[in-house]
């Protein structure tokens, strides 16, 4: 067996003399292998691009075999004599596999697996598992599926329907493309994928069924790992309140939807630097914004001007905000520390509130549901903003909530 995997070489002489290694990875194949006369004694090859005919080791001169991360993909072999550590990462089911082979061999019990001949072993174009695949047609699908070494896989413009549902197990997928297709579903356990960071599912039919199931997007493992989110041209009208879960994310792109409101838990997304809504059907903001440090935010083509006249206010006075019930305070102690929470640990009727909570002009959470439009000057509250595209004069409507009866008399003043 071949196990195509990532090695890194580390050499203990030289730590023992304090020379680091480079921490480099390096693209390998790593073989078990026996010598054709000799029955018992076996070799474990490295090869890799640096060097295609291999270092052999002696299967007998491991010293030890460093288990401990195998579930994440990693092991270390350590040997007597070179004194090499081979510091290995590769997909966890192939490398179980290896390592089973390996420890046969090492206990002698390997004469019920298959060992090839050292002779026989040499790394071939095709030992060097694809990376990346790219579809454009649907003739390039072949009958095996999706190489499971992939890391980015575009499916392009070939009218795609249903995702794939192959996809799902491909977890070292770090970039996946499959904008121009005609996708409105995608099954919620893609929220699992361990690895992805950038996803572009521009120009698909994404809310084309009114409720969307956004739980494809917000389990637990895509929200630590997602820094890009491309949903143009799709057909959504709402983004979920929820959407700040996405912790990691940088970029997100929504241009050429329908939607008409954003929701104030945007500015959760600590992360975030760019923001594109352009070709939306927006009248205001949600002031949560202000506490955002965009790079580039584009606002063009919406309809923040139709909404001069539309907007209109209830009239609240400051007593509306000067007492809080228990369950707001306690609930605005999580949100000003940033508290750990989920359906497991709480109630879901507090999740949920959680979830929707609001921001106040100056930052701080917001349980109520108390706002006022206000026409605020765009350009003023993201001077930090390197690029602000926009096709509306600088005054539009912000919905602004209120943390106290400060700072509503604040706004008012
Ligand atoms: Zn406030």
């Amino acid at each position: 067996m071949k196990l195509t995997c990532k090695v890194e070489v580390v050499n203990r002489l030289h730590s023992n003399l304090n020379i680091k290694s480079n921490g480099k990875y390096i693209k390998s194949t790593l073989a078990v292998g026996k010598e054709p006369k000799g029955e018992t004694e076996y070799f474990l090859l490295h090869f890799s691009t640096a060097n295609k005919s291999g270092t052999k080791y002696r299967v007998k001169f491991i010293k030890q075999v460093f288990v401990k991360f195998i579930n994440e993909g990693k092991i270390t072999i350590r040997f007597e004599d070179p004194p090499h550590d081979l510091c290995v990462q590769c997909e966890v089911v192939q490398l179980k596999c290896f390592l089973n082979i390996l420890k046969s061999c090492i206990t002698g019990k390997a004469k019920d697996v298959k060992v090839s001949n050292l002779s026989s072993i040499s790394v071939t174009a095709i030992d060097n598992a694809p990376t990346k695949l790219v579809i454009r047609s649907r003739a390039d699908f072949t009958t095996k599926g999706f190489p499971r070494t992939l890391e980015t896989l575009h499916i392009v413009g070939i009218g795609l329907c249903n995702f794939r549902r192959e996809i799902l197990s491909l977890i070292l997928l770090t970039v996946l493309d499959l904008s121009n297709n005609e996708i409105e579903k995608i099954p919620y356990e893609f929220a699992r994928m361990p690895n992805l960071r950038e996803l572009y599912l521009a120009n698909n039919a994404l809310g084309k069924p009114d409720v969307v199931d956004w739980r494809w997007l917000l389990g637990p493992k895509i929200t630590t790992t997602l820094k890009l989110l491309d949903l143009c041209g799709n057909k959504l009208k709402l983004i979920p309140n929820d959407i700040w879960k996405l912790r990691s994310l940088v970029t997100l792109k929504l241009d050429n939807n329908l939607i008409h409101q954003l929701p104030a838990s945007l500015a959760r997304l600590r992360a975030l630097r760019y923001l594109t809504l352009s070709r939306n059907s927006l009248e205001s903001l949600p002031c949560s914004l202000f506490q955002c440090s965009f790079e580039d935010l584009d606002l063009s083509m919406n309809k923040f001007d139709d909404s001069i006249s539309t907007a209109t206010n209830i009239d609240y006075s400051q007593w509306d905000l000067c007492v809080g019930s228990l369950v707001h305070i306690s609930a605005k102690v999580i949100l000003k520390h940033n508290m750990f929470y989920t359906r497991k640990t709480i109630p879901w009727t507090l999740v949920d509130m959680l979830d929707n909570a609001k921001m106040c002009i100056c930052g701080r959470p917001v349980l109520n549901d108390i706002y006022l439009y206000k026409r605020i000057n765009f350009a003023d509250k993201f001077k930090g903003t390197s690029l602000i595209k926009n096709s509306f004069t600088s005054e539009i409507n912000f919905e602004c909530y209120f943390c106290s009866p400060k700072c509503l008399l604040k706004l008012n003043r």
